[in-house]
């Protein structure tokens, strides 16, 4: 019976650290003797739950930062900048996850847009948000329907500051999801109509992220609607998801590439997504 605890908790953790990393898991089943050594020699309770932690943690570092990348070519994909002067993740679990691999032909088109953005607007940075895993064409990088492939790229929109109304580089949403530019009463309210369809999922990133940040943070239309031209007007960009509304919003209804996602799909009044083809 214990035996069989054992394997289904490591079965679990195996499939909870694939999910979230796609590495994870695999790191875990090559951590069991380590962690089994650890079990035999260290005596200290504390020291030994210090070691259960650190080592595969350790393990899984040196293993992404150092194998991954040089793996992931193989599949053509290559990690996006980490601490690049135009662009970077918006939150380091992105990269920490290895949710930041893309096909080289889009790190480039963001990395050009990126530097354009640098040079139009001195001291932006374009923060970029989920991307995809470093291997295997068709693995699902949740909770993202087509994040799949290394051709699909999630950024975050900018924002100026409230009080001082000047352009800031943070985001009210600490994972560049979940707080929305929503439609006014004015515009067409696409969450409403796909949530009254049924689609209970289409908001659901918006009730669970807490909203308390959102006022101190102004929807800054210039900067993302720059942004948004630059990557349309791109030939290797194929399509570009924002939610309808902003599209009117932001005077954009002529680009036949920005284009509405569904409501099989979440929201995309907080985030901007791209994709290759
Ligand atoms: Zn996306």
């Amino acid at each position: 019976m214990r035996k069989i605890r054992i394997v289904l908790f490591h079965s679990f953790l195996f499939v909870l650290f694939t999910i979230l990393t796609q590495i994870g898991g695999i790191v875990w089943l090559i951590c069991i003797p380590l962690l089994n050594y650890i079990k035999k020699y260290v005596l200290h309770k504390i020291q030994r739950w210090i070691a259960y932690l650190l080592g595969p943690l350790l393990i899984y570092l040196i293993v992404t930062f150092s194998l991954i990348p040089l793996l992931a070519s193989l599949w053509g994909r290559v990690p996006l900048p980490i601490n690049h002067g135009s662009l970077r993740p918006l939150t380091l679990m992105t990269v920490l996850l290895n949710r930041h691999y893309v096909r080289k032909e889009l790190r480039n088109v963001v990395l050009e847009t990126s530097e354009q953005m640098t040079a139009k607007f001195p001291g932006t940075v374009v923060h970029y948000l989920d991307a995809g895993f470093p291997f295997i064409h068709g693995f699902p990088l949740l909770p993202h329907l087509s994040h799949n492939d290394g051709e699909k790229l999630d950024l975050a929109f900018f924002y100026t500051d409230v009080l001082t109304k000047q352009p800031v580089n943070d985001s009210p949403s600490p994972i560049g999801y979940g707080i929305c530019e929503e439609p006014t009463s004015n515009e067409e309210n696409t969450a409403a109509y796909c949530t009254s369809k049924g689609y209970r999922q289409y908001s659901l990133l918006q009730r669970v992220m807490p909203q308390g940040n959102k006022k101190n943070y102004l929807f800054d239309s210039r900067r993302t609607k720059a942004i948004i031209l630059l990557l349309v007007q791109n030939r290797r960009i194929g399509k570009l998801f924002i939610e309808p509304h902003l599209k009117k919003r932001m005077n954009l209804m002529k680009y036949d590439k920005i284009r509405f996602h569904g409501c099989q799909a979440v929201r995309h009044d907080d985030h901007i997504h791209i994709q290759l083809p």
